[in-house]
């Protein structure tokens, strides 16, 4: 495990370059950059959840955390109130570990932490603060996939499983809709390093992941030859060491649609065009793949935002 010491704390969050935008806000001395994020962890939700891939939540649910903002800018975001309204609690790392155990004791069966890219070493240090505290069970690294391979190199160690999206292979699309131009590039090589780290998935008896590699790509309406192109780079680049979890759920935030160009955002995903990329998985003969059922575009998937489990 490489250890992320106070001393590396202080070299990658100020100036701030713990992920690809590589900012440079002073965050231990009180400055926020783009994600909006301060130093000290903030989180909006820490409880059993259950509406994860089958191989994460399992029966009895993915323990997840919900960390407040984000250091994208999804123009559809569906978590936005926890990502650009940062609304949350702040944590010590300490919370943070009891936190983890008091999921362990609930029956999680993995610590799920979703997006954590701007807290990582204080994340890293309550997992290691956790893990001296008798915490067992597997972390996911749960990630809108703008990560930095560098940075994730040094993490290496705090993490079985990685549960990257991966949104995008065109450079106009990603910063239109998520103001990262760089995207498709940089989640690739930010891939290459989970897989490097964790090698092909292992499960355990009952089904559920306990290393590996799971892709989530989320179809958005009027948009599938992008996620038929999506398909076709992870068959190439990964092939079957990765599962790869193909999502419908799609949802309209209010103001969706409403950027010149992307009007069909305001609308759901159709059946027809959800069929027609899952043809293309199959096509390619991709074996490893998750899909969603009809109507799954619901609100069931975005979480409350109740403080449930930090407070
Ligand atoms: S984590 Fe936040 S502050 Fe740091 S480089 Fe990324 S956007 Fe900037």
């Amino acid at each position: 495990m490489t250890l992320l010491t106070s001393e590396m704390n202080k070299e990658l969050m100020d100036p701030c370059r713990l992920c690809p935008r590589r900012c440079g806000a002073a965050r231990l001395h009180g400055e926020t950059g783009y994600c909006g994020a301060r130093a000290v962890v903030k989180a909006a939700r820490a409880a059993l959840h259950y509406w994860e891939e089958p191989c994460i939540s399992g029966t009895r649910g993915a323990g997840a955390v919900f960390f407040s903002h984000c250091n994208l800018g999804c123009i559809y975001c569906q978590n936005s109130r926890i990502s650009r309204g940062g609304e949350g609690e702040e944590i010590t790392t300490e919370h943070l570990a009891e936190i983890f155990c008091k999921l362990q004791e609930q029956g999680a069966h993995c610590i799920d932490l979703v997006t954590a890219v701007h807290y990582l070493p204080p994340v890293c240090k309550a997992i290691e603060q956790a893990r001296l505290a008798g915490l067992r069970i597997p972390t996911v690294y749960n990630s809108g996939g703008y990560e930095s391979a560098e940075i994730l190199r040094m993490a290496k160690g705090y993490f079985d499983m990685y549960m990257p999206d991966l949104k995008y292979v065109t450079d106009g699309l990603a910063a239109a809709l998520s103001n990262a131009p760089d995207y498709p590039s940089v989640s690739l090589a930010a891939i290459d390093e989970m897989l490097a780290q964790t090698g092909p998935a292992q499960f355990d008896g009952d089904g559920i992941m306990r290393r590996g590699v799971l892709i989530r790509h989320l179809v958005l309406p009027g948009h599938t030859r992008e996620s038929m192109a999506v398909l076709r780079l992870i068959s190439e680049r990964w092939g079957d060491d990765v599962y790869v979890s193909i999502m419908n759920q799609y949802t309209p935030v209010a103001g969706a649609g409403q950027r010149e160009g992307f009007g069909e955002l305001a609308r759901q995903v159709t059946k027809r065009e959800y069929g027609k990329v899952v043809d293309e998985a199959i096509r390619l003969g991709l074996t490893h793949v998750y899909i969603q059922e009809g109507g799954t575009a619901q609100e069931s998937f975005i979480p409350d935002i109740d403080g449930e489990g930090i407070l």
